[in-house]
């Protein structure tokens, strides 16, 4: 078969292209036993204990299943303090994939963003980017600069199947680069996919107009690349001037639009742990180099064991095979034609890393304040023992001291990530039926009121109690 057939033919075997070989327990609970752990953590499904979850779709990050070849080079490791041999081929297969000539391994993504951020800004100064991050925003934030989301139109209309989404407004970022504010502008970041944005790709032709206006106004461009292989699939997928590439291929091109990378490997590394920052510039990697040194590790390891350095160069070869992707896509559209015969919306198209559940159209009669995406998510692990995660008010919003809303979110979201090659049709298959009996009786979920709000981050920590329905 020549490659154009193992990625572009549509009608190939819809079965997965690996087989098992290590399995791990999963835990099957009781109903009651469930409600009681419910009851324990406060309605915080972060507070569940990993083994009271039968389906855990609360994050793609380092969740995935390795592969007989990473384990073996994770044995390969060599685990000197300097000059590893792991690290040299790390960073051979990073400097292939990305042509970025420095490469500094850290522990994990927000480990690139803050050492990238703390080297290039100055307080007072503003980062443009698709949508930042939760973390990458919290990085510019705890610098003293400000990260302004600069998401296309398109991306606001929650139903329509426009294929990029994740693209970055291009006339408001012009306007930002002419405008009065435009000598503030420390750095753009493109998030490939968007995982702020329901994990929605941007397109070639978006990356490459963004550079070329960086470029002109002498602004840096890096990319958050922790799901550069999914955006290069859809990219082969929907943009027909990428059609006869291969992921690969359009990969290597979107880093080489770039001055530079931050990489979280426990997304597309298909690592448990690890990640890197890739850059041009030599002088700004020596800066980097120090900061690195001081708090993640010598530049050869960077916080990681050799064995984990193993782990990520193998998994970045792995992630872009068609074969892998393909999968991987099919995975989430067997899963949103299970949600949408359940009746419920998602946020349209799928992506690849998760589904996200409209659960404010799904539960009219919570209010934005009683937490919508909480309560169906709250339901589906009484249901069926799966754990997903809020993004909506409980995430976003704010009220008063007395629970009264001040600011809601823009919408009511609960996302199911989908860890890679980890879970099979059978688990999906009791997502959808879970999700189809949780939507049958919708109206008898009950929201939820905080009893516990900390100042900060206050979706991981805080506590819930439900509030009833009692009517109009
Ligand atoms: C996960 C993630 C990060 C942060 O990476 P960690 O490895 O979790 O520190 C940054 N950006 C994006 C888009 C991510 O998905």
């Amino acid at each position: 078969m020549t490659e154009r057939n193992t990625y572009q033919d549509r009608k190939g075997t819809k079965v997965e292209p690996y087989r098992i070989k290590v399995v791990e327990p999963i835990p099957v609970t009781t109903r009651e036993q469930r409600e009681q752990a419910l009851r324990r953590v406060h309605y915080n499904l972060f507070g569940l204990r990993a083994d009271e979850v039968t389906v855990d779709l609360l994050t793609d990050s380092g969740t995935g299943a390795l592969s007989a070849a990473q384990w073996a080079a994770g044995f390969a490791g060599d685990e000197s303090y300097a000059g590893s041999r792991s690290f040299h081929r790390f960073r051979d297969v990073v400097r292939d994939l990305t042509s970025y000539p420095c490469v500094l391994p850290v522990h994990q993504g927000r480990a690139a963003e803050r050492i990238l951020f703390s080297s290039l800004l100055a307080p007072g100064q503003i980062t443009l980017g698709n949508t930042h991050f939760d973390t990458t925003r919290a990085n510019v934030e705890l610098i003293g600069c400000r990260a302004v989301d600069l998401p296309c139109a398109e991306a606001r209309d929650l139903d329509s199947d426009e294929r990029f989404k994740g693209n970055i407004d291009l006339r408001r970022l012009e306007e930002a680069l002419r405008g009065p504010d435009a000598r503030r502008i420390g750095l753009v970041v493109m998030t490939l996919t968007s995982n702020g944005g329901a994990g929605q790709p941007v397109s070639m032709d978006n990356l490459a107009r963004a550079a070329a206006l960086c470029r002109g106004h002498g602004v840096p461009l890096f990319l958050d690349a922790a799901r550069f292989a999914e955006n290069a699939w859809l990219v082969t997928r929907h943009e027909a001037a990428y059609r006869d590439m291969s992921p690969r291929q359009v990969a290597e091109r979107a880093f080489r639009l770039a001055d530079g990378c931050l990489m979280s490997a426990k997304k597309d590394g298909i690592a448990h742990i690890g990640g890197f920052l890739g850059l041009r510039d030599p002088a700004l990697a020596e800066r980097c180099e120090l900061l690195l040194i001081a708090t993640e590790g010598f530049p050869t390891y960077g916080g990681l064991a050799g064995r984990d350095l193993e782990m990520v160069a193998q998994g970045l070869v792995e992630v872009t095979d068609p074969r892998y992707l393909r999968s991987r896509a099919e995975t989430a559209r067997h899963l949103a034609r299970l949600v949408r015969d359940a009746g419920v919306d998602i946020v349209e198209p799928p992506g690849l890393h998760a589904l996200y559940l409209n659960a404010g159209r799904l539960l009219p009669h919570i209010a934005a304040h009683r937490f919508p995406g909480h309560a169906l998510a709250c339901q589906l692990y009484l249901e069926g023992g799966i754990r997903s995660v809020e993004l909506g008010s409980l995430y976003l919003g704010e009220e008063d001291e007395n629970g009264e809303p001040v600011t809601a979110a823009p919408c009511e979201l609960v996302r199911l990530a989908l860890p890679r090659r980890t879970y099979g049709l059978s688990h999906l298959n009791h997502v959808g039926e879970t999700l189809a009996a949780v939507a049958k009786a919708r109206e008898r979920i009950p929201g939820y009121r905080l009893v516990e709000r900390p100042a900060l981050l206050r979706h991981f920590r805080c506590k819930l109690e439900p509030v009833p329905w009692t009517g109009p």
